[in-house]
């Protein structure tokens, strides 16, 4: 009886864990599909980056370091953790996510 109580409680824990990592991945999906959403966008209004100064190569999002990209964003490192970290922000406060990059830019 023992025996079969133990097996039952880790059945439970593995649904309980594949539960998680089924949350896990939708949440993943949810960021990325958001992402690829907000790097539509900015290339609509930006050709080259929106945070890349061109005269002195200097990255708006990461002051310490100097845009090696020429501002060619897509797929940057940089600018993708800024909408990682933007996904988490407005996430984690609960607050709607915008739909267009501007929006997403003046609520810095
Ligand atoms: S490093 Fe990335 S985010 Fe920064 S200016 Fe260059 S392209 Fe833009």
């Amino acid at each position: 009886m023992s025996s079969n109580k133990s097996i039952k409680m880790s059945e439970d824990e593995i649904n309980r864990a594949l539960a998680k990592a089924e949350k896990e991945a939708e949440k993943k999906d949810h960021k990325k599909i958001w992402m690829d959403k907000m790097m539509k966008s900015a290339k609509t209004y930006y050709k080259a980056c929106p945070y890349y100064d061109k005269k002195t190569s200097k990255c708006f999002l990461d002051l310490s370091n100097k845009c090696n990209r020429e501002g060619k964003y897509e797929n940057c490192p940089v600018f993708l953790g800024f909408l990682d970290n933007k996904y988490q922000e407005f996430t984690s406060k609960k607050k709607i996510l915008p739909l267009d990059f501007l929006d997403l830019a003046q609520s810095i």
